[in-house]
């Protein structure tokens, strides 16, 4: 693949790199010095793009403490002055949204027209709602408290986006909190930490700890972080609620999904060819919602194969930074070789379409497999959609009830009696009818069974960062 001269976005994009790089943590307000650090990559060209420091349990435990002296006044602020900090950083996330962008494709590997189009301006609008929940919050959920400091621990995928889902909640209920970042995709969070300055956001509301595993574990075995709220695999959301068991501190799990996407003979299959493109290749499919399982109805089956392969030729696979594309990079060599090894173990008839050599897979149909088999069943994490086909409306929702997960679902028919019929039924948080990956600030986002448990987004997302207190007095005789 050949690249033409840099945008000017990423000139001005690793010009701010230059100009901080290496990284330490923001703690209390400020940039620690860089300690032992590790690189952040472009998975386009795997160019290093910075030195992002490895954080440690003595870092996490300055953060947690930073966190826990700024909480009790950010508590008492009443909510209309918590929200003017909250719609200042929506404002100033709008302000630089060109170097956010930017920053995300390169670290991330996703089209700059996703990041421009759809991410950053998604982080802006979950800022603004929730200034709005922020100042109805006093009048509206009187005998709420915030939890107090809040560990949060997010994915590669959407880096700003899961960011702001996880510090717009936290902030408006009145807690601070100590967010880890996935080590593959940093940048924009600690961009983010600087605009706080600039929000005049107090020192230790916000603070952002850099690093692995083993920085995420340290969090989570705080004492101090009373609420620890994650986003990322199943395997790991397991090991936090055993981690967090019986320590009294609450929990939200957003993990994996396999999530099914039913089309009936009756849908209009234009659109429900068009639907899919965007359940599955978004992003390159690494989307925890991502249509990835098609379920067809039998009738249609081999004219709707036909449309989507038609329409499978014509997605451009190339470099993200290219306006024109529709997939960009693998987010990292670790997730190709995943997905690689997944597709190469299975069965079925294989349809993939062309793609750069490189950190990039293609857009990837399987058709005849069963559904117990492992890709029917395991989420892959990227452009690979299997394929089966059912008869009857009972059989689609066997099907689409037949994995571990249960994140969302999506349902396609002209007969909107069919579709309301469906949807109670299908196990999963979100049900789209003639949609996919309809996401929205006010909307409660979140699974049932292996992916996950509590909601974001909405007022129930922000009850998840409050808890009920009962205050009482003594009553007075009426003896006396
Ligand atoms: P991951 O679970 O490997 O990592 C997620 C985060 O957890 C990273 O920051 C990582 O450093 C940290 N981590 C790893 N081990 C840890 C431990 N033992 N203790 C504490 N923290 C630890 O997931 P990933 O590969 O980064 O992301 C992909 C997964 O995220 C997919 O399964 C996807 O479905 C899921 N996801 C879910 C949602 C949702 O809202 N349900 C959204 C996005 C992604």
């Amino acid at each position: 693949m050949t690249y033409g001269p840099a945008p000017e976005s990423s000139v001005e994009a690793m010009a701010w790199l230059h100009a901080n790089a290496p990284f330490g943590h923001w703690i209390g307000g400020k940039f620690t010095a860089p300690g032992t650090t590790f690189a952040s990559h472009n998975p386009a060209t795997s160019e290093t793009l910075a030195q992002i420091t490895q954080g440690t349990t003595t870092d996490i435990d300055t953060a947690v403490t930073a966190a826990g002296r700024a909480q009790p006044k950010w508590a008492k602020l009443p909510g209309h002055k918590r929200a003017q900090y909250l719609y200042a950083l929506a404002r100033l996330v709008q302000k630089h949204s060109r170097l956010f962008a930017t920053l995300e494709t390169l670290d991330s590997g996703k089209p700059i027209r996703e990041a421009r189009d759809i991410d950053i301006p998604l982080v802006a609008r979950h800022f603004y709602y929730h200034a709005g929940l922020a100042q109805l919050l006093d009048a509206e959920q009187p005998d709420m408290a915030p939890v107090g400091v809040c560990g949060a621990i997010i994915p590669w995928n959407f880096p700003l986006l899961m960011l702001a889902w996880k510090v717009a909640p936290a902030l408006a209920a009145g807690n601070t909190i100590v967010l880890k970042p996935a080590e593959q995709t940093p940048l924009t969070a600690l961009l983010f930490a600087q605009i706080s300055r600039e929000a005049g956001l107090p020192p230790g509301v916000l603070n952002i700890v850099t690093g692995d595993g083993a920085t995420g574990a340290a969090l989570v075995a705080h004492p101090d972080a009373t609420k620890i709220a994650f986003t990322g695999s199943t395997d790991v959301g397991r090991k936090i609620r055993t981690a967090t068991a019986g320590t009294g501190k609450a929990l939200t799990l957003e993990l994996g999904g396999k999530s099914p996407y039913i089309v009936f003979d009756d849908a209009d299959i234009d659109s429900a060819v068009e639907g899919l493109v965007d359940a599955i290749w978004f992003n390159g499919g690494q989307v925890c919602c991502a249509g990835s399982r098609l379920l067809v109805q039998e009738g249609i089956a081999e004219r709707f194969h036909t449309k989507l392969r038609a329409r499978m030729n014509g997605l451009r696979v190339g470099d993200p930074m290219d306006k024109c594309i529709d997939m960009g990079a693998i987010n990292s060599p670790e997730q190709l070789a995943r997905i690689t090894a997944m597709v190469d173990a299975s069965g079925g008839e294989k349809y993939q379409t062309a793609c750069p050599t490189g950190c990039y897979y293609p857009p990837t149909l399987i058709t005849g497999l069963g559904s117990a088999d492992a890709l029917m069943q395991d989420e892959i994490f990227g452009p690979v959609l299997v394929s089966m086909t059912f008869r009857t409306p009972a059989e689609a929702v066997d099907l689409a009830n037949n994995t571990r997960y249960g994140l969302a679902a999506s349902i396609w028919s002209e007969n909107i009696n069919v579709a309301l019929d469906i949807a109670p039924q299908i196990k999963a948080g979100v049900v789209w009818i003639n949609g996919a990956n309809m996401l929205d600030a006010a909307a409660p986002f979140g699974g049932v069974r292996e992916s996950g448990f509590g909601r974001e987004g909405g007022w129930d997302g922000l009850l998840a960062y409050l808890r009920p207190k009962a205050a009482s007095k003594p009553l007075r005789s009426t003896l006396a």
